[in-house]
């Protein structure tokens, strides 16, 4: 059942904010519904879930319609989140539909999401994306790269930039995951303070609320 589900990862949160002194209201909860059906987001709505990330634009966009046609309540409260990696051929659907893009992770990209956001008199929200992990097939930027980065974005008039978002590599031990969340954390030296870290999914989000994460990104915990 979804709402044990939810139930369950909610205490999870809870517990760990507990032990370390966080205000569990502080942390929000990105339902990753991929490969789900609508009926599935529309369960985890009722269940008090407002936030749903996806990783392909098609997918989205496909649910989005589904929900939005006819229920211009849902349109309101549900944000969506683009999680997964971003081809520039598919900004232009993408700003129409998602309220944050957390998979930014490149001044190209930036460029283009800003230039399509234009179009629409629309301010992206967006997340800086950081290659945490050495494994070749990640997305993101180098943690060394990213303040330069950030400091050209921010000059995008139709880019806002939340916060940093990294992919931790799937590890035996949830405890292994921290040092890549501890380079995320870490960039938050030189940025404001209010700058959102997305980090920790199903198996590792107690190491990454441990570190300081805002955001979590839960797929499986929550629809499995
Ligand atoms: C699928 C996915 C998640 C959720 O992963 P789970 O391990 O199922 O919680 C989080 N972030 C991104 C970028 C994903 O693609």
């Amino acid at each position: 059942m979804l709402k044990d589900n939810i139930s369950k990862v909610k205490e999870r949160i809870a517990s760990v904010c507990l032990k370390i002194n966080r205000d569990p209201s502080q942390i929000s909860i990105v339902a990753v519904s991929k490969g789900r059906p609508v009926e599935d987001i529309i369960e985890a709505v009722a269940c008090g879930i407002t936030d749903i990330g996806e990783n392909r634009v098609q997918e989205a966009i496909l649910k989005y319609n589904k929900l939005v046609t006819g229920k211009e309540t849902n349109r309101q409260i549900v944000r969506w989140h683009m999680v997964g990696h971003l081809q520039t051929n598919k900004v232009k659907e993408a700003v129409k539909i998602f309220d944050l893009i957390q998979s930014v992770d490149s001044l190209y990209l930036a460029e283009e999401i800003d230039k399509q956001a234009a179009k629409i008199n629309k301010i992206q929200d967006i997340l800086i994306e950081i290659k945490t992990s050495p494994e070749v097939t990640k997305f993101g930027l180098n943690a060394d790269a990213a303040l330069g980065v950030i400091k050209e974005v921010g000059k995008f008039k139709n880019i806002y930039i939340k916060g940093l978002m990294t992919i931790a590599p799937p590890v035996k031990h949830p405890e292994e995951a921290r040092p890549y969340f501890k380079i995320l954390s870490g960039l938050l030296d030189d940025l404001n303070r209010q700058t959102i870290l997305s980090m920790g999914m199903s198996d590792d989000f107690e190491v990454a609320i441990e570190e300081g994460a805002g955001m979590l990104r839960i797929g499986r915990a929550i629809f499995n």
